[in-house]
């Protein structure tokens, strides 16, 4: 695995992030809304950064890519979102990729009536979006590489990871096993110091 973020650049990113939320929004309380696995650590971590009064609340969005379905069906499950109407809303999600997840997910969050409703994103991906979208704040642009670790997995694994890294192409057939795993853990583990 190559490392592309290190958790020290990830942190520092991140603070910045929270300084340009408090310029747009000062005291003001905002709920933080989060898409469900991805952006667990980003959340966690923006939130534990910013001093206004946060709520927070999660969803799950799925888009189906797939030939059996229509391309751009994105499935949304609003269980764990609380009531946003009047409120400033900050969503949270860890990449912007096609930007197909984020735009349908805001018509979705528009309809209960916020009182503003911004979009931040950990990562963009250049070269990838196929609908117009400009988050409020992003944290990093990366180029178009597969990317996994703090909260962006690889079939379901790596979340755990504290940095943002690019599997190497010889691993990808075995990698979810534990080895390759810890493997990537200990790279890490390496870069944190
Ligand atoms: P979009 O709808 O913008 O194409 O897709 C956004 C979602 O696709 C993200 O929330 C994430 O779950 C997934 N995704 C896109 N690019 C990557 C990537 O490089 N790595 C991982 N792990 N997930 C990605
Ligand atoms: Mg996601």
């Amino acid at each position: 695995m190559q490392v592309l973020l290190t958790p020290d650049q990830i942190h520092k990113r991140i603070e910045e992030m929270a300084h340009e939320i408090a310029v747009d929004f000062g005291n003001e309380p905002i709920t933080l809304i989060g898409i469900l696995n991805g952006s667990l650590m980003f959340m966690a971590d923006l939130l534990r950064e910013l001093k206004m009064p946060t709520r927070i609340g999660f969803l799950r969005a799925s888009s189906y890519r797939g030939t059996a379905t229509r391309p751009g069906t994105l499935d949304i499950l609003p269980g764990l979102v609380p009531d946003v109407a009047g409120r400033h809303v900050i969503l949270l999600d860890d990449i912007l990729d096609t930007a197909r997840t984020l735009s349908g997910v805001v018509e979705f969050l528009q309809s209960l009536s916020p009182a503003s409703l911004k979009v931040g994103v950990l990562l963009r991906k250049r070269g990838r979006q196929e609908v117009p979208f400009e988050p409020d704040y992003t944290g990093f642009e990366i180029p178009d590489l597969f990317v996994i670790g703090y909260g962006l997995d690889f079939n379901d694994d790596y979340r755990q990871l504290s940095c943002i890294g690019v599997l190497d192409e010889a691993n990808i057939d075995q990698a979810h096993h534990p080895e390759v795993i810890s493997k990537a853990v200990h790279i890490v583990s390496l870069t944190t110091e």
